[in-house]
């Protein structure tokens, strides 16, 4: 029967494959031992049987190859300075850049992005020449790649090329142990979600007072992969929710026409409110439930404001839009700046160490802006950044202020929402089934 006879050469053609691997084992693996790289005679390693594919190292001479070259750009890089710098000659380094430039804002390039350059081989390696470059690309963004290509001498042209990932919900969900930063990470929460997660509910939520052991959080939001299964970049958050000491609080993104993004409940109120509850980067602060290096104080008749245990130069957010009303060293107080929102609101910030560079008496500032850094500037025993709510001029606590509901969606964008918002669930189990 032909089966029976081409599994026989087979078995035939593996006893021979194996032979022969066995045969150079058993010379080589002695040397080895004794750690001696063995001088054997050529016969021997070379292979014994043609498995039908080519030995590379057995060609009879290497056609020259382009040479790919990976680039870092470092910070005060142009691209023409990274090229002239790397052996390109200016003439071809000025086309190249006028061409990429064709595609791509070069004024965004920044510090830490890679560049990748196909230089044409170099044949006479006794005669050096100008780099020649046949090829080059950057990232544009995750997304799109400006890939540019050789197309005559010292002539180039770029386009586009879109990268196609997949895409797949990510549904992270964590109860909070000895601090949010350390069970988010733990939890598998990526950096960048945890920073949207904590500006999503700084408006609602004061990271150092309201935030307990138990309290849970919950994160939905889109990765995209390439090919090798690796993470490429993930989406802004979709969906998120926080059970604080058991009040539940959740947001969903809705992108608007104008493709701004901002978070709103489920019946579509926005999360931003006039001031900020927690003016400062939450995941940065220091205190730790039981352990506390710092005394935090709660508004009191005798503290009228809330203190935020940070290390020294954590930056410090406007609570709101507003004018900077004063600016400058307040006794106790340190370096201090108070903002005025609006007629009835002002907030104020104390102990600073520093302010942010520029900003003086009289400046407008947006809502998230750094306007100085955490320090123990005044009466103060360790960095902490002081904070008031000033309510028709009287300190009031900023935990019981009821503030100003926020923006609300309009009837057609409310609509768009819900039906964003139905999905949601769905999405989750989806993800949790695998
Ligand atoms: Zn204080």
């Amino acid at each position: 029967m032909p089966r029976q006879r081409s599994a026989t050469l087979i078995f035939i053609a593996w006893l021979f494959i194996l032979g022969g691997t066995f045969s150079i084992f058993e010379v080589v693996l002695p040397s080895h031992e004794h750690n001696v790289i063995p001088e054997l005679p050529e016969p021997i390693l070379a292979p014994k049987v043609d498995y039908g594919h080519s030995d590379s190292s057995s060609a009879p001479s290497k056609a020259p190859e382009p040479k790919i070259v990976q680039l870092m750009v470092k910070q005060g890089d142009t691209l023409m300075k990274l090229l002239v710098s790397n052996g390109v000659d200016k003439q071809q380094a000025a086309n190249l850049v006028s061409s990429v430039r064709k595609q791509y804002d070069l004024r965004f390039l920044k510090a830490g992005q890679k560049l990748k350059i196909t230089l044409a081989p170099d044949y006479d390696e006794s005669a050096p020449r100008t780099k020649k470059i046949v090829a080059f690309s950057l990232m544009k963004n995750f997304a799109q790649e400006v890939y540019t290509i050789r197309t005559a001498e010292d002539q180039f042209t770029s386009e586009i090329i879109k990268k196609s990932y997949q895409l797949s919900d990510v549904h992270v969900t964590g109860r909070i142990t000895t601090s949010l930063y350390k069970s988010a990470v733990d939890s598998g929460l990526p950096l960048k979600t945890l920073m949207e997660l904590i500006r999503i509910f700084s408006f609602d939520v004061d990271f150092q007072r309201e935030i307990q052991q138990g309290d849970t959080f919950s994160v939905l939001f889109k990765s995209h992969k390439d090919d090798h299964g690796k993470v490429v970049h993930h989406d802004s958050i979709d969906w998120t929710k926080m059970t604080l000491g058991g009040k539940v609080i959740e947001y969903a993104r809705f992108t608007s026409k104008n493709g701004f993004n901002d978070y709103y409940d489920r019946h579509g109120k926005s999360v931003k409110k006039t001031l900020m509850r927690t003016p400062i980067d939450g995941a940065k602060l220091t205190s730790r439930f039981g352990k506390r290096r710092h005394p935090i104080l709660g508004f009191t008749k005798m503290h009228r404001g809330v203190d935020f245990a940070a290390s020294k130069g954590t930056p410090i957010m406007a609570a709101g839009d507003g004018v900077i009303e004063s600016l400058g060293r307040n006794g106790p107080y340190g370096k201090y700046i108070r903002i005025r929102h609006n007629s009835t609101y002002k907030t104020a910030y104390a102990h600073l160490s520093k302010y942010k560079k520029g900003l003086r008496k009289g400046r407008r500032v947006r809502q998230g802006a750094i306007i100085g850094y955490v320090g123990s500037t005044g009466r103060s025993t360790g960095p902490h950044l002081h904070y008031e709510v000033i309510k028709n001029g009287r300190k009031t606590n900023p935990l019981s202020v009821r503030l100003p509901a926020g923006n609300r969606l309009n009837q057609k964008d409310l609509k768009k929402f819900m039906k964003i918002w139905s999905t949601i669930d769905e999405r989750i189990l989806k993800v949790s089934e695998g």
